[in-house]
């Protein structure tokens, strides 16, 4: 008996072992890539990219610089697989951009550490969505544009590359990475991680305009100002922090002049002054 006991102490020593030594060597091959990455040059030609960005041109020098460094990190550790394309330089740097200039004032090491993978498709993905009202069944097409969980967001380049290059109301990038930074807190239900002293006000203001949306909706009619947020905002709070991120970086005088509780609050969240930024 004690002959088998030792042979079970050995065999789970060394299972233990090769874990460790496993989990290590993977710890090392980590370590050693990020410190490749730290000796990698920016091209000029991904400049040539993000010159073409409307936000790009305006970031002080030191700005540039972060977020240059986050873009090298972001498009060498995170897995961009083409469905029905080849996924090109130009994809991961314009991507990375947008992902990581919704967190460049805010502190974290590293942007999205739990995303692992991008798809990436050419044009919009057209699927069926199955209704039940009241015990009739339909099917309806639908288009998604983009979608994300918590380690994987697709995109649709077709989208991502007009709205990335022209400012429009729109940009696919930001909305699938403003539900990336609200899963942070845990879950998508439109707060993302903010300061304590923050959250009431947080609340408040988003939960004031949603519900006035959503009852434009409801009514389809005496829309006013709240025609600049669009139907789709109110499908949840988590599609309208998504969907007022994409007009504070998109849109920010009109949101400012329209919404100007919301323009602050998201201002004080990313730590950014779009209106600034754009140089209205
Ligand atoms: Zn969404």
């Amino acid at each position: 008996m004690l002959t088998y006991n030792l042979a079970l102490v050995y065999l789970f020593s060394g299972l233990g072992l090769t874990v460790l030594s496993g989990y290590f060597l993977l710890n090392l091959r980590k370590q050693e890539k990020l410190q490749n990455i730290e000796k990698m040059m920016f091209k000029e030609e991904y400049r040539v990219y993000l010159r073409k960005t409307p936000h790009y041109k305006n970031l002080s020098d030191k700005d540039k610089k972060k977020i240059e460094h986050s873009i090298l990190l972001f498009a060498n550790t995170k897995d961009f697989i083409g469905i029905s394309l080849d996924v090109s330089d130009e994809m991961k740097v314009i991507i990375a951009f947008y992902a990581c200039l919704l967190l460049l004032h805010i502190e974290t090491k590293n942007c999205y550490d739990n995303l692992q993978t991008i798809l990436i498709y050419p044009t919009a993905i057209v699927t069926q969505r199955i209704q039940n009202n009241g015990g009739i069944v339909s099917s309806e097409q639908f288009f998604i544009e983009g979608q994300s969980s918590n380690d994987t967001v697709i995109i649709i380049w077709h989208e991502a590359k007009s709205e990335a290059y022209h400012l429009r109301h729109n940009n696919v990038i930001i909305h699938e990475f403003t539900h990336e930074i609200d899963f942070m807190s845990g879950e998508i239900d439109g707060v993302p991680p903010i300061e304590r002293s923050k959250y009431n006000e947080w609340t408040r203001v988003l939960h004031k305009d949603f519900l006035a949306l959503s009852q434009k909706v409801l009514k389809n009619r005496d829309w006013g100002k709240y025609k600049f947020l669009g139907s789709y905002a109110s499908t949840n709070e988590a599609e309208f922090f998504a969907v007022i991120t994409e007009r504070f970086f998109e849109a920010p005088k009109s949101l400012k002049t329209n919404f100007p509780e919301l323009y602050n609050e998201l201002k004080s969240f990313y730590k950014i002054d779009t209106i600034k930024l754009l140089k209205y």
